[in-house]
């Protein structure tokens, strides 16, 4: 496409784009071949510019630049290990040594050292240019607010204490002694990550926060997440059905890429956030 015609067609597509709500559209306002990442950046910098309330949804995918790695895709633990073996709650009641000492002794490792990246410090500064309000995360190691962001609902728990399963007194998971597995405490119970295993509940609070949240925002930066684990996955469709924009950034597509997100800015989360920030400074 030529230039002028691409200038036109980016100034047509932000007017329309503030004019009507993102769910208006039966289809995305341009054809995601036509552009390149340069010009997503530059609508996402828009977007964020002239959206209300920001609201990201984030996944694995945003701290694997802090050395954690994913449940899917490359150098994912599922290349690894089943999941329903290790990480359902029925795998840690049968044997909680095994779960102990094949996921979360190496998480434990991994995570009491773990600094947050790129990506959780740009959602940091958009919190403090007051351009994101609230962080929904499905992960559990804290980067988040390590990173400095204040409002963070931990949809899945958290990894920063483990729980005793008997008498529910909690422990910090760094502080936490694993020269016996499964560690206990004192009062002889078995300690857990106080973090939702595969078929447990969602906290209540974090069920019901999320979804006002979705509801009530004018924009949703979905990062690093595969969008396959349910009902997490769900908040960007809420999102987008009350009428906000739904932004993804992750190096592949995902099942919320066709059908929900206006579009996807594909890329590493750490890079895309630098480029955003630093284009948003520009704008505003
Ligand atoms: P996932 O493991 O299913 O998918 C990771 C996604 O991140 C993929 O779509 C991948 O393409 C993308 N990705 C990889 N590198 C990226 C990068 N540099 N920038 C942006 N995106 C990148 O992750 P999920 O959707 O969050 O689901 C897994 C579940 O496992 C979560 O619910 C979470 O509770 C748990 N988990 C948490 C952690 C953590 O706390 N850091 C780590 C592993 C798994
Ligand atoms: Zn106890």
């Amino acid at each position: 496409m030529k230039p002028l015609a691409t200038y036109f067609k980016k100034k047509y597509n932000t007017v329309l784009n503030r004019i009507l709500p993102s769910s208006y559209y039966p289809t995305r306002p341009f054809n995601l071949n036509e552009v390149n990442m340069d010009d997503l950046i530059t609508q996402a910098a828009e977007d964020l510019a002239a959206a209300g309330k920001v609201t990201a949804l984030t996944g694995a995918g945003i701290s694997t630049e802090s050395g954690i790695p994913p449940f899917r895709g490359k150098g994912g633990l599922w290349e690894r290990f089943d999941p329903m073996e290790i990480a359902h709650i029925d795998a840690f009641l049968r044997d909680p040594a095994k779960v102990w000492t094949i996921l979360i002794k190496e998480m434990k490792a991994i995570m009491d050292t773990a600094k947050p990246n790129d990506a959780h410090k740009g959602l940091a500064r958009l919190e403090e240019m007051g351009k994101l309000e609230t962080v929904i995360t499905q992960n559990i190691d804290g980067l988040h607010q390590a990173a400095g962001n204040t409002d963070v609902i931990e949809f899945h728990g958290t990894f920063a204490w483990q729980r005793c399963m008997d008498c529910s007194r909690k422990f910090e998971t760094s502080k936490v002694d694993i020269s016996e597995i499964p560690p206990r405490c004192s009062c002889g119970g078995i300690l857990r990550p106080d973090a939702v295993f595969f078929g447990e509940m969602i906290p209540q609070d974090a069920m019901w926060r999320s979804r006002q949240t979705a509801t009530d925002c004018d924009l949703m930066l979905v990062v690093g997440t595969s969008a396959v684990v349910h009902p997490a996955a769900l908040m960007p469709v809420i999102a987008k059905e009350s009428g906000a924009k739904v932004i993804e950034i992750n190096p592949e597509k995902t099942p919320l890429t066709d059908e929900t997100s206006d579009y996807l800015i594909k890329g590493g989360a750490g890079d895309v956030m630098n480029q955003i920030i630093e284009k948003l400074g520009q704008i505003s």
